[in-house]
């Protein structure tokens, strides 16, 4: 069953997705080299608390932190660790999310750390972040689940493949083990969103006023295949090619989506794409 929310319901959320985005600010502040990565997570659960808001990654399932902090072949879920030094020219994803009134809200971003990184790395986290805005730009009303799914693929598989280089196996390998979902009432909700067309899905719901949805491509430089480490969370490429993750939450509203973890809500993004955002319940 996919949870339909109220425009009161998407407000809430955004008040969420702020949250979200200020971690995001933060942390991308932090993210320099020397930094440990659980200092990241220090950083993301003073500003949790800051806003009175609660973390939905701290003990998910488990999980020991507030962040994940997936560092260069590390593709999604790496545990921030006082032993994970950042130093210059690595490439971190970082993943999190926060609660406000039983709402949640789930946002990633990759940075590069230092300078000095090479251009099939800078062209790796931009195609990813892109394929994520051509995802949210198809989340329409009318549209189908697939069609965001359709938009994203399609939009990686333009892309000229990156030079071989020290990262690359000179492709782009779109993850296939995990992707987006509803989000609302809890983090990950039905329906799984995948980053690829898949002819045994069908087409998946019809998009209409109040679905949400956490719109999440994982690229790597190589294989779309991942293994689980043992510490039954870290998630790499199975090559050791260098990955990037972009997420954010979205909802769609009659007036089109709203980017609910966008400070502007996606407007100046979506315009560029030709879509105009939902306006900001909570401006
Ligand atoms: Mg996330
Ligand atoms: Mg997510």
């Amino acid at each position: 069953m996919v949870q339909i929310k109220t425009p009161e319901q998407i407000a809430k959320m955004r008040e969420a997705g702020l949250v979200v985005a200020a971690i995001h600010a933060a942390t991308r502040e932090a993210a320099v080299p020397g930094a440990t990565t659980k200092d990241l997570d220090e950083v993301a659960r003073k500003v949790i608390a800051d806003h009175g808001a609660k973390s939905n990654f701290l003990g998910y399932g488990g999980f020991p932190a507030t962040i994940c902090t997936s560092v260069n072949e590390v593709v999604v879920h790496g545990i921030p660790s006082d032993d994970v030094v950042l130093k210059d020219g690595d490439v971190i994803s970082v993943d999190c999310g926060a609660i406000v009134d039983g709402w949640h809200g789930d946002a990633a971003y990759t940075a590069f750390v230092g300078s000095g990184h090479a251009p099939e790395l800078i062209e790796l986290s931009r195609v990813t972040e892109e394929s994520m805005w051509a995802g949210i730009a198809a989340m329409r009303n009318g549209n189908r689940l697939m069609d965001i799914s359709k938009a994203i693929e399609s939009y990686i598989r333009r892309q000229p493949r990156p030079a071989t280089g020290e990262h690359s196996l000179g492709k782009f390998g779109i993850i296939e083990d995990y992707g987006g979902h509803g989000i609302g009432t809890e983090m990950h909700m039905d329906p799984h969103l995948l980053n690829y067309v898949s002819r045994k899905r069908g087409k998946g719901p019809k998009l209409v006023p109040g679905f949400c949805l956490a719109i999440e491509p994982m690229v790597s430089l190589g294989t779309p295949r991942t293994e689980v480490l043992e510490d039954d969370w870290t998630v790499i490429t199975t090559d050791g090619t260098w990955s990037s993750h972009w997420e954010h939450s979205v909802a769609l509203t009659e007036e089109g989506p709203l980017v609910l973890t966008a400070p502007d809500g996606g407007r100046a993004k979506l315009a560029e794409l030709g879509v105009t955002a939902a306006p900001d319940p909570l401006a």
